[in-house]
This record gives C-alpha cells, structure tokens and sequence, in this order.
C-alpha cells in the first residue's frame, strides 16, 4: 500500500473518525538504522538503532503530533493555531497551517533559535514574534491566548501532539519485530517521552507476548535539567536549543515513564553532547542536531558508567529527534575545523587532501 502518513497507517489507536479532515505531509516512517561502526567506536557488545527523526517532512518528530493537531484543529473549524517553540515546533506548525490553509502563530524566546528553524516558519508564512523571555514564558502567553481567543494551542500540552508521536513507538516494534531494551531520547518539554512510553504501553498491551517494555532513557542538558535537579531552572541555558527548556509541561508523566519502566532520566554536558553529535556524523553519515544527540551522549555515558551488565546492551535504540542542517552554525562555526582555502590548481589540491588518500 503507498503510504500516506502516520493518521491513515494508524487510525485504529488514534482519535479521528472518517470525517476528520487529514492534514497531512505523509511524516512517519522514518529509517532505523542499525549503527554498527558506531557500536564498534564505543564498545559496546549489542545492537544499537538510531531511529532518524530528522527524516520526517519538516525534519524533526514534531510532525507526527503536528498532522494529528492541525487535523483535529481543522475538524473543529479552527482557523488560527499558535505555539511557543523553541524552533521545530514552529517549523512544523507553521508547515501544517500552510497545508491545511490556516493561520499560525509562533512566539519564540529571544535569541537562540536555529537559523533553518526560522527559515521554516517565514517561508510557510507564519507570524514569528520573537518575546523577550524565554521558552517558559512564550508557552505561559501561547496557552493564555489560547484560553481567551478562538486560537488552538499546538504545543505538547495538546493531548493529540502526544497520540501522534506515540506512533514511533509503534514503528521501532515494527521494524524490530519486538521492543527494544532500552530506549534513549533527548527530554526538552517532555511531550516525547510521555508519547514514546504511552506508544510502548499500547503494543505491550494489544500483544504482550511480542512486545515488552523497554526501559526509558531519558536525557537532559545539564544547564537545562529540571527534572534531574528536582526544581524548575529560571535560565536554561545549553547549545542544545530544541531542549532549553526550564519547567517542562509534560514533567509528571515524563517521571511516570521513567519509574514505570525502571529507566533513567539524567543530565550530560554541553561537551559530551557536541562529542556524541560529530562521532554519530562521523562513524554513520547521520547529521542530526545537537539536542538529538544529547540521546547518544546519555547512552556514551551509561556505558561509561559500566551500567550495563557485563557490558551487554541488547537493542537499544537512540531516537535521533531532529535533522543536523537545523542548525548549520553550530556544525560550521563551533564545532568543526572551517574548509581549508586552496588554489584551483591540481598541485595545491592535492597537498590539502594528501592526508586522506593514500598514493
Ligand atoms: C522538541 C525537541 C526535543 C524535545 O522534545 P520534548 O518533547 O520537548 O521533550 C528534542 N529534540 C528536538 C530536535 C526537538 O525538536
């Protein structure tokens, strides 16, 4: 069958009937890649997936509950949606509205947000108001006005944001022919992890003998970590913007997931998160952003940590929740040696290359 999107593959465990309207960019079923020059690179004994996210229509995860939240929005004759965003947020609700022919509103914190996150939202014509606060606060206006104007709220807190992304979930055990051990992600806003475990819960339970829980790995940026510290963090601050996030909306249940399935959620550094981000590029070809790889730098670390026993890992999968040309600065500018300068002849250019090939 031609695939369609997430809502026509998966109608059954979502809440839409045959007259909701499908808005939809066919988002969903993105590659898991098995990453074994990566496993090799670690050393760990055990199969490692990276599921890629950032190959969805507007390059992160958030299209999946993006196409369930714009469909129900226009179900109920909505016109105008809004959302705080960090930046993909934006991006993908800006690309829905566009695709459903409604108006979005985006209001982003001040500053840090990725040059191709902001090329997203102008181009598909959204109204970008850049607050002078930071996530937390954009979120607490967004869900203010959506209280007292006819605008829908399109951030995580929308129920149908989550019973989108669930489907991930769904397609890891598809793909795998079980669950995984263990699942590692980013935790921003926590809407992901809340929909990654409520997706696992729905195939453990409709076929319990096939698919097990797996453990819920969850990550923060050690300048944004609130729910590793156990308090609300007034200025985030980490390179990984898609997670500078200081009060997440989806605190609780991200909590419920970890302790329900005897996971983690921990922090790493800014250092081990851009280690992780150029030796994923690096040993696999994948170029994701920085906060997704945050999810590979939780893994580095427990192995690290020697928690897992004698070093064996099973499967886990890394959830890689946005694509690496988001952010193009952080790959040129802080991160990798710049391009060498060299003249146009044969002779200059093959002493800039003589280190890699071999005459
Ligand atoms: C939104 C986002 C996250 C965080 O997801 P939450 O649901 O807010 O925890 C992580 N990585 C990327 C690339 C994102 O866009």
């Amino acid at each position: 069958m031609v695939y369609k999107g997430l809502i026509e593959k998966y109608r059954k465990f979502l809440p839409v009937n045959d007259t909701t309207p499908v808005i939809s960019l066919y988002e969903g079923n993105t590659p898991l890649i098995k990453a074994k020059n990566f496993s090799l690179k670690i050393g760990i004994n055990g199969e490692i997936y990276f599921k890629f996210e950032g190959m969805n229509p507007t390059g992160s995860f958030k299209d999946r509950g993006m196409t369930m939240a714009v469909s129900k929005a226009v179900e109920v004759g909505s016109k105008v949606i809004i959302c705080a965003s960090t930046g993909n947020t934006s991006a993908s609700a800006a690309a829905y509205a566009a695709r459903a022919g409604i108006k979005c509103v985006v209001l982003i914190p001040d500053g840090k947000v990725a040059l191709g996150k902001l090329s997203q939202a102008v181009m598909h014509r959204a109204e970008v108001l850049e607050i002078s606060g930071n996530f937390d606060d954009a979120l607490n206006l967004a869900k203010e006005l959506s209280g007292k104007y006819p605008i829908t709220l399109v951030n995580s807190v929308n129920p149908y944001r989550i019973d989108g992304q669930k489907t991930a979930a769904y397609e890891i055990c598809e793909s795998l022919g079980e669950a995984p051990d263990y699942q590692f992600m980013p935790v921003g806003n926590a809407g992901n992890i809340t929909a990654y475990w409520k997706g696992y819960k729905d195939y453990n339970k409709a076929e319990p003998s096939k698919y097990a829980l797996p453990k819920m790995m969850g990550f923060q940026a050690s300048g944004a970590a609130p729910i590793v510290e156990g308090h609300s963090i007034v200025k985030p601050e980490t390179i990984a913007t898609a997670i500078r996030i200081g009060n997440p909306a989806s605190w609780k249940t991200a909590i419920e997931a970890r302790s329900e399935s005897n996971g983690v959620i921990d922090k790493v550094t800014d250092g081990e998160i851009l280690e992780a981000y150029r030796i994923v590029a690096a040993t696999e070809g994948i170029f994701c952003e920085p906060a997704s790889a945050s999810s590979v730098a939780g893994l580095i670390k427990y192995v690290k940590l020697g928690y897992f026993k004698n070093n064996k890992l099973g499967k886990a999968v890394c959830i890689l929740t946005g694509h690496g040309l988001k952010d193009p600065d952080t790959a040129v500018y802080d991160n990798v040696v710049k391009p060498k300068k060299v003249k146009a002849n044969m002779k200059d250019i093959i002493k800039g290359i003589i280190d890699v090939i071999e005459f």
